[in-house]
């Protein structure tokens, strides 16, 4: 019998995963034969602490110190790297752009038109007004952070089990029982941390159902155009737009910014929706598309308000939801799992969430959960 059962080998899993596993037994279980195959492997892999709303930026920043400083034999190389941010306005967009510089206060620096192009010297001149520049936006090492949690989680007795899907939830009155393809395994507590899936995990157990819903976002790796130094571009937010193009090892990140909602599946790219997203990419930048070096679509799930669902089910005994992390799960994991070993442990969130001003009921199942005898 373990203490914990942590259902999904995510980055919201295997940071659970991590820190439940100097509180007891952890069995961390995923279907696919590679951890992060899903939404952890797809992401923009950003560290931008003023996206999102209020709690969620708040559950962001708790993030951070690990995030910057993790243990020392946590990974050999940092999480975070500086990148910086602009979000670019275009003429016409006067206004918003005070209005978000006016919001960013002393973390927001406006740029003009000139010190905007120089640090994109693809973008087009007619296009920019100028851009609010970030400082604290940084890329994520995903797969360094991933691993890290994964490795220490099993230098402290954790077990992870890939290949092994959970496809019932049996209650008993000693804890759970998890009927797997290939066997059962037993345990006190489960904690659903699915991705997309979670309201699956939540239907096994007859817990509440949370509402989620998994949402496409599209991505294209293109070649910078020749001579341009990606070192010291920022990512590239558009003022009033949802695209985004952000240097990724030598090659730009491009991405619409799509959220159409689907079915939780092995997502992949719509041709119609690559195909606009090269056009206005040609369109607002000199970047000529001759190849498209990989094209991919992942996941972002959200439940009704957008914050994230942490927190035991009001009607499953010993069901814990670590759903719902929207585009910010990467971003969020470090502080979510203290939360979840906290709200196990110790039925309280933890002091900096407390101190942030993060109550209880703003991430629990309860506030969303609907139960189909109600
Ligand atoms: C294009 C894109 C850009 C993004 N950019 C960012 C960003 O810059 N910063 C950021 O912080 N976040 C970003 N995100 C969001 C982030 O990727 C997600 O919030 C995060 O990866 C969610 O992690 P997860 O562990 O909850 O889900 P997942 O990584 O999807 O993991 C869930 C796991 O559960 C497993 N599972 C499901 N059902 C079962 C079952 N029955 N039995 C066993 N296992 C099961 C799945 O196989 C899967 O591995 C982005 C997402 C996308 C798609």
């Amino acid at each position: 019998m373990f203490d914990y059962l942590i259902i999904g080998a995510g980055i919201s899993g295997a940071a659970a995963a991590y820190e439940l596993s100097t509180h007891g037994n952890v069995a961390l279980v995923d279907a696919e034969s590679r951890a992060g195959y899903h939404s952890t492997g797809r992401s923009a892999a950003m560290y931008t602490p003023n996206y999102g709303g209020e709690l969620i930026r708040k559950i962001c920043r708790l993030s951070h110190a690990f995030l910057d400083s993790p243990p020392a034999d946590f990974c050999s190389q940092p999480i975070l790297r500086h990148r910086g941010m602009m979000t670019v306005a275009s003429p016409g967009q006067e206004q918003a752009m005070a209005l978000k510089l006016a919001e960013g206060g002393s973390e927001y620096v406006a740029l003009d038109v000139d010190q905007t192009v120089v640090m994109a010297p693809f973008l087009r001149r007619q296009n920019v007004l100028g851009a609010i520049y970030e400082a604290a936006v940084a890329s994520i090492d995903v797969d360094a952070l991933h691993q890290g949690f994964l490795g220490g989680m099993r230098k402290r007795g954790g077990t992870l089990l890939l290949e092994h899907g959970v496809t019932g939830l049996h209650r008993r009155t000693d804890g759970w029982v998890a009927i797997l393809e290939d066997g059962q395994i037993q345990a006190k507590v489960v904690i659903n941390a699915a991705g997309a899936w979670a309201d699956e995990i939540g239907r096994m157990a007859g817990a509440v159902s949370i509402g989620l819903v998994p949402k496409r976002r599209t991505a294209i790796l293109v070649d910078p155009p020749e001579g341009v130094d990606l070192a010291s571009v920022p990512a590239i937010d558009f003022m009033g737009i949802n695209s985004y193009i952000i240097p990724n090892a030598g090659q730009l990140m491009v991405s619409p910014g799509d959220e159409s909602p689907v079915e939780p599946q092995d997502i992949q790219t719509d041709d119609m929706e690559v195909a606009v997203l090269v056009d206005w990419l040609e369109n607002q930048t000199s970047i000529e598309v001759r190849h498209l070096n990989h094209e991919w679509a992942g996941l972002r799930s959200f439940v009704s308000d957008g914050a994230p669902v942490v927190g035991f089910d009001p009607v499953a005994d010993d069901f814990f939801w670590l759903a719902g992390q929207g585009g910010y799960g990467i971003m969020m994991s470090s502080s979510q799992a203290r939360a979840t070993v906290s709200l196990i442990t110790e039925r309280q969130l933890p002091g900096d969430f407390i101190n942030s001003g993060i109550g209880e009921w703003e991430i629990s199942p309860a506030r969303i959960g609907e139960h189909e005898a109600d």
